[in-house]
């Protein structure tokens, strides 16, 4: 299926799964589409520029439960559109409230810059508020989501937020980390909701996860399995040098970098 679309790059990865990426956005945003037999799982709604749903009704007739990787804005701005939402219970109180501390300001000064698109007229980032809402169910890390003949498992990772989770297609070993781990640009682990040392305890337990493919959540789509030996080795390596904390700046490795 070919789709053509001015703010949405929709790429299929196999038969039943696609993804949705924002490459007008200077953050490269990607959500995926993971079709069953009985249901479909939307792993975030991406930026909330455009209208994702407008691509999602294209490729699926199926009921669509969006999975939550964590709760921030570039991960959730097109739930409003969907009526099943799950999220991890350590960001709950983020989806619902909104997350203390972090200002509209900051939000709307990132959703609005670098883009090289256009945006349709609706879109107006001095106005831009972040989706908050009652999710529909609780995720908790070993949570098994059956989409018919097609197992998800959910793993709890946090480090970059509390509440992120990784998402495991079991029989493709397709690994999806949102923003855990992608390439390019720093794994962020720097600001005050973040945590170094968790961080990297979730690194490493996604790194013995047997792998086919993985999906991270920004810049080049879909990274070779191999970099979960360079993950192991960046967490022994860094765990050695006492640098596990805020401020000790952006460390690099091969082919990802992590900023503390
Ligand atoms: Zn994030
Ligand atoms: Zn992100």
């Amino acid at each position: 299926m070919k789709i053509k679309d001015s703010w949405f790059t929709v790429q299929q990865i196999d038969e039943t799964t696609f993804a949705i990426s924002e490459y007008g956005h200077w953050e490269k945003v990607h959500s995926f589409l993971l079709i069953g037999k009985e249901k479909a799982a939307l792993i975030d709604t991406g930026l909330g520029i455009d209208n994702i749903k407008r691509i999602t009704d294209q490729l699926t007739d199926l009921p669509i439960i969006v999975i939550t990787t964590h709760v921030h804005a570039d991960h959730i701005g097109g739930h409003g559109l969907y009526e099943t939402i799950l999220v991890h219970e350590a960001e709950e109180d983020w989806l619902i409230n909104g997350i203390k501390g972090l200002s509209i300001e900051r939000i709307r000064h990132d959703i609005g810059r670098d883009i090289t698109k256009p945006t349709p007229t609706e879109f107006n980032p001095n106005t831009y508020t972040p989706y908050t809402g009652q999710p529909t169910a609780i995720l908790s890390d070993g949570d098994l989501i059956d989409l018919g003949d097609r197992l998800l498992t959910i793993f709890h990772t946090p480090g970059h937020s509390p509440g992120h989770i990784c998402v495991l297609d079991n029989d493709r070993e397709y690994l999806f980390t949102g923003d855990l781990l992608y390439v390019d640009t720093p794994i962020y682990a720097f600001y005050p909701t973040t945590d170094p040392e968790e961080l990297l305890n979730s690194l490493e337990k996604i790194s013995y996860l047997q792998v086919a493919k993985i999906f991270g959540a920004h810049n080049t789509l879909g990274i070779d399995p191999s970099i979960l030996y360079e993950v192991q080795e960046a967490v022994y390596e860094l765990r050695g040098k006492d640098v596990v904390r805020h401020g000790t700046g952006t460390h690099v490795f091969k082919s990802f970098s992590i900023q503390f």
